[in-house]
Parts: C-alpha cells; sequence; structure tokens
C-alpha cells in the first residue's frame, strides 16, 4: 500500500494534470479530504503532509475531532446534512458549510455565528438529478433561495453543491456537472457576482467535476481508504 504522503502527492498531481487538460486556471481546484468515520489519527498524518481542508458530515463527529485537534489550524468544512438544533456549535467551529439548502437553516447559522469570527463561507445544495430522496434544493426554486441567502450578515454565499445521482457514464456524469455550472452562470446573471465556488466531484468522478469548473473536489476514499 502507498503511505498517504504519496496518496495525497498522486492525487494532487491528477487534479493538476486534469486542470491543465481542462484549460482550468493553476490552482483553481482545491482539495477537501473527507475524513469522515476515520480516526483523528489519519487527520494529523494528512495535516502533517501538508493538507489543510478537512470534511466531515456528521456534526457530533465534526465537533469532536476539532476538539481533539485544536492544536492544528485546519480549515474544517462541514459537507453533511445539516440538521437546525446542530447550526449553533457548527457555526463556531466550521469555515465552511457546503450543504444548505434551507433558508431557516442559513439564518441560524447567520445569527449564530460569533461576531469575533469572518463570515461563515456556505454553499447551496442543489438536488441536481432531482431525485425525492436527496436533500437539497431544486433547480427552480435555487434562485429564490440564493437572493435571500445573500442578504444575510455572518455568511458569505460562495457557491453551489451537489452531489448527483450515482452514474458510471462518463458523459452522462459530465451533463450533470455542467447543469450545476449553468446554474451558477444563471445567479451570477441575476447579479450575485460574487459567487465563486462549485464544490463537485467525489473519488469517482474527479475528473469529470474538474473538466465541469469544480473548484472544490471532496475527495474520501481516495485519500483514507475505504471507511469502515
Ligand atoms: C463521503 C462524502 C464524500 C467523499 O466521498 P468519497 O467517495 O469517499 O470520495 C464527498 N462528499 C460528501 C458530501 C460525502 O458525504
Amino acid at each position: 500500500m502507498q503511505n498517504l504522503s504519496e496518496t495525497l502527492q498522486k492525487i494532487s498531481t491528477d487534479i493538476a494534470n486534469a486542470s491543465k487538460i481542462h484549460q482550468r486556471k493553476a490552482n483553481s481546484v482545491q482539495l477537501l479530504a473527507v475524513s469522515k468515520r476515520h480516526p483523528e489519527s489519519a487527520i494529523r498524518e494528512a495535516y502533517a503532509c501538508g493538507q489543510r481542508a478537512f470534511g466531515e458530515n456528521y456534526a457530533q463527529e465534526m465537533l469532536e475531532k476539532a476538539e481533539a485537534l485544536q492544536d492544528l489550524a485546519i480549515e474544517w468544512h462541514f459537507i453533511g446534512p445539516l440538521q437546525s438544533n446542530k447550526t449553533r456549535p457548527i457555526a463556531a467551529i466550521a469555515d465552511w458549510v457546503h450543504a444548505v439548502d434551507r433558508l431557516k437553516i442559513a439564518r441560524r447559522l447567520s445569527d449564530q455565528r460569533p461576531s469575533h469570527l469572518k463570515p461563515l463561507f456556505i454553499c447551496l445544495q442543489v438536488n441536481i438529478s432531482e431525485e425525492e430522496s436527496k436533500s437539497g434544493v431544486l433547480p427552480h426554486e435555487l434562485l429564490a433561495l440564493a437572493q435571500e441567502v445573500v442578504k444575510l450578515p455572518n455568511i458569505k454565499l460562495r457557491g453551489l453543491m451537489a452531489i448527483p445521482k450515482a452514474e458510471t457514464d462518463v458523459e452522462l456524469q459530465g451533463e450533470t456537472f455542467a447543469k450545476v455550472r449553468c446554474l451558477q452562470e444563471n445567479l451570477i446573471q441575476e447579479g450575485l457576482v460574487e459567487l465563486d465556488t462549485l464544490s463537485m466531484g467525489m473519488s469517482g468522478d474527479m475528473q469529470v467535476a474538474i473538466a465541469e469548473g469544480a473548484t472544490i473536489v471532496r475527495i474520501g476514499t481516495a485519500i483514507f481508504g475505504m471507511r469502515s
């Protein structure tokens, strides 16, 4: 097995190569290491290799890890569905929240963001494949939500996040990511000109996501191996 340092190095190289092939600007794609259900020791090891951005999708797990790893300058991304009874602690420790899909949650995050911290960066999750079981705002409801969210003072809307329906056909994967990019372009045309983030692409579809404009790829398994 490769060690973690070599694995991170290889993924960074894959990101750089995909960026180049698809004429993306150098360093325009950030690697988010998704550490959910992996131990703190794995995060420490990745941190020692230079990785700074980590993603978690269970609130309680992220809070415990953030507490235990206070000595590290980690950029914490909460990428899971967020219940309203967990917004307060998440607003206090996260740098980013990726999966906001309701105004109520956005309002709570803004109200509860401690005033000594910079605004919390957020992405709106879009239910891009329009699956009934999935969270995320539906595409036709996105503009109205985004227009309310940008008014909130202590959060800053950075862009969109999506988890497309599982799909092995690369062409279809690409079409779905392209839809997310179009939605973002539409919001920009509607006046939300500061949006600059597309959080899309995981271990299995990172290359396609980069081709279609991802700026944050959320990679778990390819870095840390299978989750128990
Ligand atoms: C677990 C998870 C990932 C990482 O998925 P991998 O397939 O392990 O790379 C990315 N995004 C979200 C929202 C996740 O929950």
